[in-house]
């Protein structure tokens, strides 16, 4: 995996926001390792110099973690009800739209949401605005109607995220469970969430564990190997990102 590039004394300091000159002086690294780094984080580059009065942006990047699969989960505000943002000059700005203005440098329309499958991910460029839900809608239509073919398509076109964080299946059963067709065979719904997850194939029977029947989400699934262990702590996440603090 390639993370085990990552130095985690140059990722501390792009984490805080500090330019790559800057870093490259501190530390005396090396330009590519820097540049190659701030990629593997996905944090957008720092002007050195004349830095202007902290925005809701840059805030943003002082309250966030990368997890190791390429999503960011929020170490800032959290309010009861579950929002996640910031305050700036008396305004309170959800993470979710902040983002989303990094991402496509325009206001969301709408709600600001997360399209990827990790829960309240805040990573720019992982959001939806009400402009963007009405194209993906319209994409799978079209899809739909010229039959999706490979898995991934009909996956995008049948999976539909629920409100309470799960995906409901639209598309073909076999003996009620839901399944895909691709090169004339049929596959087990389950069985391609798990791949997606996992990135290997599962062994013995796969079925959702997260407690929403018939959920197709990728994550929500166990397969023999993981029935038989404990749930693990990843290791390489806290070996890079452990001590870190916001
Ligand atoms: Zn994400
Ligand atoms: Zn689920």
């Amino acid at each position: 995996m390639s993370h085990v590039m990552i130095r985690v004394d140059v990722a501390r300091l792009l984490i805080a926001g500090h330019s790559d000159i800057a870093i490259s002086r501190k530390l005396k690294a090396d330009a590519n390792v820097i540049a190659r780094t701030r990629a593997q984080l996905g944090l957008p580059k720092v002007k050195p110099g004349n830095r202007p009065a902290a925005s809701p942006e840059e805030l943003f990047w002082h309250r966030v973690q990368p997890t190791p699969d390429g999503h960011m989960d929020w170490t800032g505000f959290r309010a009861s009800n579950g929002t996640l943002g910031l305050r700036h000059n008396g305004t309170f700005h959800t993470a979710y739209r902040i983002a989303y203005r990094i991402a496509n440098n325009r206001e969301p329309q709408g709600k600001a949401q997360p399209n990827c499958t990790h829960d309240h991910c805040v990573k720019p460029g992982h959001h939806d605005d009400r402009i963007d839900r009405d194209a993906r809608h319209a994409h799978a239509l079209a899809l739909a109607r010229s039959a999706p073919v490979t898995l991934e398509e009909q996956f995008q076109v049948y999976a539909i995220p629920t409100a309470d964080g799960h995906m409901d299946w639209t598309g073909p059963r076999c003996k009620g469970l839901p399944v895909a067709h691709h090169d004339g065979r049929q596959e087990s719904v389950y069985r391609i969430a798990f791949r997606t997850a996992h990135g290997r194939e599962p062994d013995g029977h796969v079925r959702p564990i997260c407690g929403h029947d018939d959920c197709v989400k990728p994550g929500h699934h166990a397969d023999h190997t993981i029935r038989q262990q404990e749930p693990r702590v990843d290791t390489l996440y806290d070996a890079i990102f452990g001590t870190i603090s916001p």
